[in-house]
Parts: structure tokens; C-alpha cells; sequence
């Protein structure tokens, strides 16, 4: 199996009347690549991952996977494994059989069902589950049915996985545990993969790119550093790592905080009321008798201690000055921005 490239460009899609569900979209995915579909809900993620997989069309624009344009071509001659979130697998088959559907049905090109089988268990072992062929799926915890199903999805070697929220319906642990190991799945196998999900944490752990959706539109398409780092407007800002919001005016070069709340800072950004969004690590506090903040809560961590502040503007998320002394709980505190993005307000 391997992995081709993805060409979707400006691609539209209206349902009704209302706003449109794809407003304009382009996206380059590379051979090989993981890339996650990131977004609130209703934003777009569902559709553009059905239009590439062909059970659904645009309305304009146009996709390309592994260089051929895919208008005109069923969904079953794109060579795409799908996995969703509530993947039924056929519930009157076990394992084995359902995993060996693809290949079954084929009317061109089945293997013989010596292969077939052959290829059933290479992958039941792939996804860690060798023993449990002859179980029924409602015989199956939910995560060891998600990995039946991603099995099935890879059976009839596709060259394009797409990821519909695949773990949403897991709980938090095993949502950790098996996106970990997909991503693992993924590189050993080396086909190109692109995750729907909602859940930053998810998103950000396991893809090489995400791309921020947000109304039908891609609000920004970058590694996730990139994003963390640069986040190309207040909407990726705010969605992305935890962010402290306060509002400042930003004057030759220096962002003044709202209230004298913090010492000025200095930014690069245009002049006037803007929005700074200051990750907790890059809010300093310590104590001071006549700070305008009181710590309230405390979660030890070793170096780096996170702090929650509050002040007449609401509560902050802070870490401690690493030159002073821990403030204690109760105690009056100031804060110190070393770090901002800032977008105009
Ligand atoms: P997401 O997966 O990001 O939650 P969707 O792609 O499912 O978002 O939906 C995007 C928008 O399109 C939403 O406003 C949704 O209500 C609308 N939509 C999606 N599918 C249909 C449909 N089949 N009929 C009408 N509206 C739809
Ligand atoms: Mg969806």
C-alpha cells in the first residue's frame, strides 16, 4: 500500500438556501501525507470528506487524487478506504468476514479465497486484534470494533484513507490510546490519510498538517507548530492551545493592556484596539503586595507550576515566574506577557 496526493481546489457545495457548507475550498495533500480536517461542528469537515469520497458531489470545483480528476468517478473506483465514527460493521458476520467484504464482493479482480484469507489475517494482526476473528461484532469493546473497521477500510489496499471522526464515540483513554496507534498504523503503512475531527488535541498529535476549517472555508492550513506559532487570525487563535484573551491598543509598536492589567508589551502589528491572545506559558506571575490579581488555584507540575489567576477582567491562566518565589494561594499577584499574538479588535 502507498499513498497518493490529493488536489482539491475551490471546491463549492450549497445544501439549501442558507449559508453554503464549502464556500471556496483548496487543499494540497501530499503522497503519504496524514493530514487532519480540524473545525467546529457544522463546519464543513463531513462534506468535503464525502465529496472526496465520492458520496458526494461539489458544485463547482474540482478533485484530484493521485493525479486523476474524480469527476464522473464512482465512489467505488476511487480506491478510498472510509472509516466513520459509527462505522456499523455487518452485524451478522463476524470478524473475518467483515474485513474480507470488500475483496468478497468484487466482480473484477477478487483474489482467490485462499489470498483473501491470507490478507484478512495479515491485517487483523496489523491492527492488533489477530485472535478475535470468529467474534460478532456486539462481541467487540467499541475501540477493538473501530480497529475491525479500519481494517476493512484497508482490506481492498486503498491509496486514500479518510477518517470520518473515527473515535468520537470512544471514551478519552482509548481515544489516546488508539489515535497513538493509528498514526504508528499509518507510517508502517505509508498511505495517505486524512482525519475528520473536532478534538484539537487529536488533530494536533497525530497529523504532519491540519487544516483549520471554519464556515465552509479553510481559515488555515499549516503543521502544527505553525499554527500554535502563527495562527493567521483570531478565530485559529482562539481555537487552538489553551489562550488568554485581553483586549489592548497597540501604539508605535507597543500593546497596552486594557486596565494597566499587565506591563506594556511589545508587538508587531498594526496600530489601534486589538485582541492579544497570551498562552499560559507565556503569562508570568508572581507575587507582588499590591498586584491587581489574587491566585486562586495552583496545579503543581515541577518546573512550570500552572497558576490560575483572577482580576477584575476574569480569571488567567499564568505559570509562575520561574525568578520568584511561588505565590501561595490567596495571595496578590502581577503578570507579565512575554509572548503575544495580537489581531485587530
Ligand atoms: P461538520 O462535519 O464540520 O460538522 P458538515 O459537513 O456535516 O459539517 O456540515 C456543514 C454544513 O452543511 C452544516 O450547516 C450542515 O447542516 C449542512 N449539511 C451537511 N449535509 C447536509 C445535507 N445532506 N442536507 C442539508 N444540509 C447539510
Ligand atoms: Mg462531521
Amino acid at each position: 500500500m502507498s499513498g497518493t496526493g490529493v488536489e482539491i481546489r475551490d471546491v463549492a457545495r450549497r445544501f439549501g438556501p442558507g449559508a453554503a457548507a464549502l464556500d471556496g475550498v483548496s487543499l494540497s495533500v501530499r503522497p503519504g501525507e496524514f493530514v487532519a480536517l480540524l473545525g467546529p461542528s457544522g463546519s464543513g469537515k463531513t462534506t468535503l470528506l464525502r465529496i472526496l469520497g465520492g458520496l458526494d458531489h461539489a458544485d463547482a470545483g474540482s478533485v484530484a487524487i493521485g493525479g486523476r480528476d474524480m469527476a464522473g468517478v464512482p465512489a467505488r473506483e476511487r480506491g478510498i478506504g472510509f472509516v466513520f465514527q459509527s462505522y456499523a460493521l455487518f452485524r451478522h458476520m463476524d470478524v473475518f468476514s467483515n474485513v474480507a467484504f470488500g475483496l468478497r464482493v468484487r466482480r473484477r479482480n477478487r483474489p482467490p479465497a485462499a489470498e483473501i484469507a491470507e490478507r484478512v489475517r495479515r491485517l487483523l494482526s496489523l491492527v492488533q486484534i489477530p485472535e478475535m476473528e470468529r467474534r460478532y461484532p456486539d462481541q467487540l469493546s467499541g475501540g477493538q470494533r473501530q480497529r475491525v473497521a479500519l481494517a476493512r477500510a484497508l482490506a481492498i489496499e486503498p491509496s486514500l484513507l479518510l477518517l470520518d471522526e473515527p473515535f468520537g464515540a470512544l471514551d478519552a483513554q482509548v481515544r489516546k490510546d488508539l489515535r497513538l496507534w493509528l498514526r504508528g498504523l499509518q507510517e508502517e503503512v505509508g498511505i495517505t490519510t486524512i482525519l475528520v475531527t473536532h478534538d484539537q488535541d487529536e488533530a494536533m498529535e497525530v497529523a504532519d498538517r491540519v487544516a483549520v476549517m471554519r464556515a465552509g472555508r479553510i481559515a488555515q492550513f499549516g503543521t502544527p507548530d505553525a499554527l500554535l506559532e502563527n495562527p493567521a487570525d483570531a478565530f485559529v487563535a482562539g481555537f487552538l492551545g489553551e489562550a488568554n484573551r485581553l483586549l489592548c491598543t497597540v501604539r508605535a509598536g507597543v500593546a497596552h493592556f486594557e486596565g494597566d492589567a499587565l506591563p506594556p508589551l511589545p508587538v508587531q502589528a498594526p496600530e489601534g484596539r486589538a485582541l492579544a491572545f497570551i498562552r499560559p506559558h507565556e503569562l508570568l506571575a508572581r507575587a507582588a503586595p499590591d498586584g491587581p490579581f489574587t491566585l486562586r488555584a495552583l496545579r503543581p507540575a515541577g518546573p512550570g507550576t500552572r497558576l490560575v489567576v483572577t482580576g477584575p477582567r476574569g480569571s488567567f491562566d499564568a505559570v509562575a515566574a520561574p525568578d520568584a518565589p511561588l505565590p501561595r494561594r490567596g495571595e496578590p499577584c502581577a503578570l507579565e506577557a512575554q509572548a503575544a499574538r495580537i489581531f485587530p479588535a
